[in-house]
């Protein structure tokens, strides 16, 4: 396989960076492929393409951009919006651009192709692979069966990422796989409570408990004149 052509599907910067130094290693000469018409917003596309852009040139990696079709990526999932990731929309999108990139690479007469998608520890390498090689052995190329995020890939990732300061999104690519932000616990700003001792009951005998001869006299205000 020495020098060996091989069409890598590049999901963005920071899954690539593992991956094509093995492949490198494994003695392939890599070619890039960005085709990822799920991406949304169209903001978001153009910086992970831009941050792709970026480390292919750092690494002098031929680099192909693919079409952003995503009205045709939309209409492939339709029915299957409210699905979860890593649910029933996620094998439709996987298999939707891994036969784009194996098509791409029959055209450019590469006999085998990879995906970076293996290398996200929320990605399953055992759905992505049968799928490559599913599309792949339609056209009679090549799958590169992998699962990048073994023996430290997706922290190898990371620390290339911190090292050349490279963007990482913190969601998958659709829409609907926008997670929420978690919003800050608010610390709840009450008076501390005050423990007040309990006080002893005072009760207070009916009149008519009372001895006649231990009951206050009252006075008669006529009588109060005379003694002063
Ligand atoms: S969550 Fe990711 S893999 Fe799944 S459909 Fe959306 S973009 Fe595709």
């Amino acid at each position: 396989m020495a020098g060996q052509k091989i069409l890598l599907h590049i999901c963005c910067a920071p899954c690539a960076t593992t991956v094509i130094r093995r492949l490198q290693e494994a003695g392939y000469e890599v070619f890039g492929f960005f085709y990822n018409p799920n991406i949304q917003p169209a903001k978001e596309y153009y910086k992970r393409l831009h941050e792709t852009k970026r480390i292919c040139k750092l690494w002098a990696i031929p680099l192909e951009i693919g079409d952003y079709d995503w009205d045709r990526w939309q209409a492939e999932i339709r029915g299957l919006e409210k699905e979860k990731e890593g649910g029933k929309r996620c094998p439709v999108c996987f298999r939707y651009r891994l036969s784009t990139v194996a098509q791409k690479a029959k055209e450019s007469g590469i006999g085998i192709i990879a995906s970076t998608l293996t290398i996200s520890p929320r990605k399953r390498a055992d759905v992505i692979n049968p799928i490559g090689k599913e599309v792949c052995e339609e056209l009679e190329i090549k799958f590169y069966q992998a699962d990048w995020k073994k023996q430290d890939g997706f922290k190898h990732s990371l620390d290339t990422c911190k090292k050349l300061n490279i963007y990482r999104q913190n969601y998958c690519g659709c829409k609907y796989s926008i997670r929420p932000l978690t919003p800050k616990p608010v610390i709840a700003q009450t008076k501390p409570r005050v423990e007040t001792k309990p006080q002893p009951e005072v009760l207070v005998k009916p009149k008519s408990e009372v001895p006649k001869r231990l009951r206050k006299k009252k006075t008669k205000p006529w009588r109060r004149n005379r003694r002063q």
